[in-house]
């Protein structure tokens, strides 16, 4: 299917903000590892990944193939607060400051990968967080 070039140019930004992954897009789950969660669709996911420009500042241990990584609440609660306004990011904040391991779960719905590469011992603590 062609892409509209509205739709690719914004393709082209996010990929500038996942640091050479020019090529994914879908959306992106938020865990806390045991009841919450907050589901961004695609549209959501490219503006929030679009305003906080860059997760690797927070990020504890992500999957070298996708999106999927863990994220250090506190520090993603600061983030939020500095960056300009989303209108999920008091549902992220919430989502961040009640999680009870101090760490946020990040799903990447939009992509098919199986994390093989992701050796971190951190795969094994998302992977326990996003099954259960
Ligand atoms: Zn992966």
């Amino acid at each position: 299917m062609v892409q509209p070039p509205i739709l690719a140019a914004r393709s082209s930004v996010t990929g500038v903000a996942l640091q050479g992954e020019p090529q994914q897009g879908g959306g992106l789950i938020f865990l806390d590892g045991e009841l919450s969660e907050v589901a961004l669709d695609d549209d959501e996911s490219s503006s929030f990944l679009a305003m906080v420009g860059n997760l690797d500042a927070v990020t504890v241990s992500a999957c070298p193939g996708c999106r999927s990584r863990i994220l250090a609440a506190v520090a993603l609660v600061d983030l939020l607060d500095a960056a300009p306004p989303h209108p999920r990011a008091s549902e992220l904040v919430e989502l961040a400051d009640e999680a009870p391991t101090l760490h946020v779960y990040l799903v990447d719905e939009g992509s098919d990968c199986n994390h093989e590469a992701w050796l971190d011992p951190g795969y094994d603590e998302w992977a326990d967080a996003v099954e259960s």
